[in-house]
């Protein structure tokens, strides 16, 4: 990644950078849509265990839709026709359904995708790309600005792209090793920015990497290289607690973390830190608006 990407610098409070910044429960002034994160994902990916064990009757689709770039979505459509949805797992941002007959459906929610259920007579919106019709519901793949992507394999063995090779968080795999080795690879780049890499964090977005450096007292724009060990394994242990208390909260049922996170004041014009009321401060680290309190957070 280049220098100029981990470029940092002072916003007032509400001066929001993109709109993917969001946190979708308190939204209000300061937010205008939200980016899914892997507590959401798991949300999300639970919606369609309704279908579970049932055929797929009938598939509506826009084939020229862009998410479904890279995948041939007419053997999509023929391919599950008839097929029984068997399972789906996530692993980090991205869900993986099982149907019979080996064929595989991918989705990544990208910024707005959301996954729902309707009733067996629905009559797809513009935004909805993808409906699998069973006999009494259906699934539905909702894209309002298409950076999701939907893919599709057919095979015995699941699909390559599937596996990247990328620990869960909440596997054991994920260690102070794994993340020691990660850190070094970044020692340039901003803690806040390595955080949110994709292929060391999986399935961590911008308001769990603020909940993580705030819970380890580490300042978000701290070179990463400067870590000292015991920064190092705060992070360690508060990327598990955090993604392992927000797969129970929200991941479980969509309701809000523990009232004492910094989520609950991160986008408030006076949001202030849950600890010691001091009022937080906003940094762009990266492109993304950063929350982080100047007293906790050296
Ligand atoms: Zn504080």
């Amino acid at each position: 990644m280049r220098p100029t990407e981990f470029s940092t610098r002072l916003v007032a409070p509400g001066e929001n950078s993109s709109q993917d910044d969001c946190w979708p429960h308190s939204a209000g002034a300061l937010c205008s849509g939200s980016m899914p994160e892997l507590a959401e994902v798991e949300w999300y990916r639970k919606q369609w265990n309704v279908g579970l064990g049932k055929k797929i009757v009938d598939v509506r689709l826009d084939g020229r839709n862009r998410v479904f770039r890279g995948t041939d979505p007419r053997e999509l459509h023929r391919r599950l026709v008839d097929e029984k949805f068997l399972s789906s797992e996530a692993r980090g941002k991205r869900m993986l359904f099982k149907f019979s007959s080996h064929n595989w459906l991918g989705i990544h929610l990208g910024m707005t995708g959301k996954i729902r259920v309707e009733s067996g007579n629905f009559h797809p919106n513009k935004h909805d790309h993808l409906v699998l019709y069973q006999s009494e519901r259906a699934l539905v793949f909702t894209d309002s600005r298409q950076f999701g992507r939907v893919r599709f394999h057919h095979g015995r063995e699941g699909p390559d792209w599937w596996d990247t090779g990328v620990p869960e968080i909440i596997s054991a795999e994920f260690d102070q090793r794994f993340v020691d080795r990660f850190l070094d690879r970044h020692r340039q780049a901003p803690i806040k920015s390595v955080v949110l890499l994709q292929n060391g964090f999986s399935g961590i977005g911008n308001w769990m990497a603020d909940e993580i450096l705030w819970r380890a007292k580490v300042r978000p724009s701290k070179r990463t290289g400067k870590l000292t060990r015991h920064e190092r394994a705060a992070i360690f242990r508060a990327t598990k607690f955090v993604v392992r208390r927000s797969l129970e909260t929200l991941g479980r049922n969509f309701t809000d973390p523990p009232k004492n996170w910094l989520i609950h004041q991160k986008w408030r014009r006076e949001g202030v830190c849950p600890l010691h009321r001091t009022l937080l401060r906003h940094t762009i680290i990266g492109g993304r608006t950063t929350a982080w309190c100047p007293r906790c957070q050296k």
